[in-house]
């Protein structure tokens, strides 16, 4: 879809009760810390506000849906068109027998919790996973062995022209970290199946995921968790991208304020003043090495969005 400058969207904006933004800063709302503006930010205050907003907007202009910014870089240059965030308007769960409701805009954090105390398992992996319901399905967010395509049974979504669409899990297909989901779909909710179990067998699970994590990932820092995925076919196969990583030597490597974290080299770190372009060059340069040292193509995980500043 064409991207539209900020001038031309002034005049051609709905109503809307929810807040919009002009020029708004992306640095805030994405887990690295970094980036540039977005021309128009929008967070509406329930679903009717994002449906009548959707509904007249025109097409022609760019639509970029975030959520906790977990999984994202954004460039520099900032995002031309709308990003909308769906906060806690979108954050309701409710849980229903084996099933749970969850509003796109939901943390997996919470959900996990409810999960816990539904006495539902099999979402314990939720717990480690520091971002939204929605973000979770787009790239099928997983660990220890789960994913979130074991446990969906349909998401709810809302077309470019604000129209409900349900679509039950089985006609997704998911692929590991990635989803066949439109981009132009927004996912505004989900229904999920946990499987009965005792809470407290359900919180030493968690227990379990949480230590482990505090124990290999350098949590409390400007992150944006893994930046490469592992990969799954040819010579590497079964190899872990940390791995390639270590053995092209790039443990502690740095860019400007971006440095390969020593705990987890597969994470990339703002140590402070990073700019998007050092996270993305020192990404890159990872790549580089790792092509020449092991032959393998590293792909991102991380998806880098936005406009490069000029
Ligand atoms: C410390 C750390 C640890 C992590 N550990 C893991 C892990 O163990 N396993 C794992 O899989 N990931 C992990 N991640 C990555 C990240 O948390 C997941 O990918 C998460 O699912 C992203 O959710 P989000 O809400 O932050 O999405 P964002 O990063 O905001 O967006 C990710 C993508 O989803 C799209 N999107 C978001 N919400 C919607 C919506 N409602 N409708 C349509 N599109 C949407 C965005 O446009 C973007 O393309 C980790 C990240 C960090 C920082």
């Amino acid at each position: 879809m064409a991207a539209v400058a900020l001038s031309s969207l002034e005049g051609r904006l709905p109503n809307v009760r929810g807040r919009l933004t002009k020029d708004a800063p992306l640095s805030g709302l994405t887990w690295f810390r970094t980036g540039g503006v977005a021309d128009l930010l929008f967070r509406p205050s329930d679903e009717a506000d994002l449906k009548s907003f959707l509904k007249g907007l025109s097409e022609a202009i760019s639509l970029t849906v975030i959520g906790l910014g977990s999984n994202l870089l954004v460039r520099d240059g900032g995002i031309r068109g709308v990003v909308i965030k769906l906060g806690k308007p979108f954050g309701d769960i409710d849980t229903k027998g084996d099933q749970i409701t969850a509003g796109a805009g939901a943390s997996c954090v919470a959900l996990a919790h409810r999960a816990r105390v539904a006495g539902l398992a099999g979402l314990e992996f939720f717990r480690g996973i520091p971002g939204t319901v929605g973000g979770a399905v787009v790239m099928n967010a997983g660990a220890y062995g789960s994913e979130t395509a074991d446990v969906l049974i349909s998401v709810r979504c809302l077309d470019r022209s604000g129209r409900d669409i349900r679509i039950p899990a089985t006609e997704i297909d998911f692929g590991y970290r990635s989803t066949s989901l439109s981009p132009d779909l927004l996912i505004v909710g989900v229904v999920i199946r946990g499987t009965p179990a005792e809470p407290q067998t359900i919180a030493e699970n968690m227990s379990q995921i949480v230590e482990a994590r505090e124990e290999s990932q350098p949590l409390r820092t400007r992150t944006g968790g893994s930046t490469f995925k592992n990969p799954d076919v040819g010579q590497a196969a079964g190899r872990k991208a940390w791995q390639l990583i270590e053995e092209a030597g790039c443990r502690g490597l740095t860019i400007g304020g971006a440095q390969v974290s020593e705990k987890h080299c597969n994470f990339l770190i703002n140590t402070g003043a990073a700019t998007s372009k050092d996270l993305e060059s020192l990404g890159e340069e990872v790549r580089r090495r790792v092509k020449q040292a092991t032959g393998v193509d590293l792909e991102w995980e991380i998806r880098r969005i936005g406009e490069r500043k000029r």
